[in-house]
């Protein structure tokens, strides 16, 4: 069975296409900016003026064309709703030109299970750090959140920091590339039982670039405080669910520093440590292809998004 998907819960407008056996295709183009953030209506004018153009590319790249699909698949949320909603009537009505199943699925769960396909990884401690959430995750009957950020997320905290100082967006590349160059200045750390507040940081670290701090001692500090509250929280999960594997999983997951810090937890903890790859670690269709091929026994009748959908509320029947 061959499923094509479509991505648009955010900045990425992608499309992918997964054959039950491998990924064939993962075409997209990203809505990125200069200066200040992302903007939902920008971001969805952006999808609306890519769409036809990624859809091309995914085909080429598969050496396919729509009549070959199966099935087609697309992100009902979370997200940004008129992101979702491109991604959503696009997805729409191609299954209703070219008379296929649609289905729609769980972001999240997508990211997911996007990273046990690529790592091999069986029965993880999700960490799970994208732009827009952050989340201690495991699979017991469902997925259940075990601790999360309590205002913003990771990445979008990076994205703050970044377009306070001017950095343009998205911030996490671009602080990563300048803490090369950085060293240490306190900043607040805060855990809160098993989540993060990222929030009351990015404020401190931006009244301290006003001081005059330098730039890249702020944004090495703020790597290494975020990333130190993260792997605090992901520690104790593993301790108390003793798993023996941690899989770090979204955007985030980018972060070379990230991911060696994560390693040295697990190496002492005995526990085995898997970064998604780059190419599966952001926003892309080839995620929500794979979780449409895994869902594709479920029926839908109504094509709704949802933006709010949380993982937890995912029926994971085909685990
Ligand atoms: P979600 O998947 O929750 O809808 P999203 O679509 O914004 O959120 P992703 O595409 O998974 O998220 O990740 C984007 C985020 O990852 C951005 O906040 C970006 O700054 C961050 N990011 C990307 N590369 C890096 C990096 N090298 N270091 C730190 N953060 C990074």
């Amino acid at each position: 069975m061959i499923v094509l998907a479509v991505e648009s819960s955010a900045h990425t407008f992608g499309i992918g296409i997964f054959d039950g056996k491998k990924i064939l295709a993962n075409a997209r183009d990203i809505f990125s900016t200069e200066q200040g953030g992302m903007i939902p209506n920008e971001v969805a004018k952006h999808h609306m003026a890519v769409k036809e153009k990624v859809l091309v590319e995914a085909l080429k790249e598969a050496k396919l064309t729509m009549k070959d699909i199966d099935l087609i698949s697309y992100t009902q949320g979370p997200g940004l709703a008129p992101a979702l909603l491109v991604g959503r009537d696009f997805a729409l009505a191609l299954a209703k030109e070219y008379k296929k199943k649609l289905l729609g699925v769980n972001h999240i769960a997508a990211h997911l299970e996007i990273g046990l396909f690529c790592t091999g990884a069986k029965d993880p401690i999700f960490l799970f750090c994208s732009g827009a959430n952050t989340q201690v995750i495991v699979h017991e009957d469902k997925y259940r959140v075990f601790g999360e950020a309590l205002s913003i997320a990771v990445g979008n905290a990076f994205d703050k920091f970044a377009r306070e100082i001017g950095l343009g967006f998205p911030g996490g590349p671009k602080i990563e590339e300048l803490a090369k160059k950085g060293k240490y200045v306190a900043l607040p750390y805060s855990v809160k039982g098993m989540d993060v507040d990222f929030s009351g940081i990015v404020t401190r670290a931006t009244q301290l670039y006003k001081k005059g701090i330098a730039k890249e001692d702020l944004c090495f500090s703020l790597q290494e405080t975020c990333f130190a509250m993260l792997i605090e929280v992901t520690e104790r999960a593993l301790a108390h669910c003793e798993k023996k594997e941690v899989l770090l999983i979204g955007g985030v997951a980018a972060n070379k520093r990230f991911s060696e810090m994560l390693e040295v937890m697990c190496k002492q903890r005995g526990a085995k440590a898997f970064t998604v790859p780059l190419e599966y670690a952001g926003d892309q269709g080839a995620m929500i292809a794979y979780q449409g091929w895994l869902e594709k026994k479920r029926e839908q009748k109504e094509f709704d998004i949802n933006p709010k959908w949380r993982v937890d509320e995912v029926e994971t029947f085909w685990k």
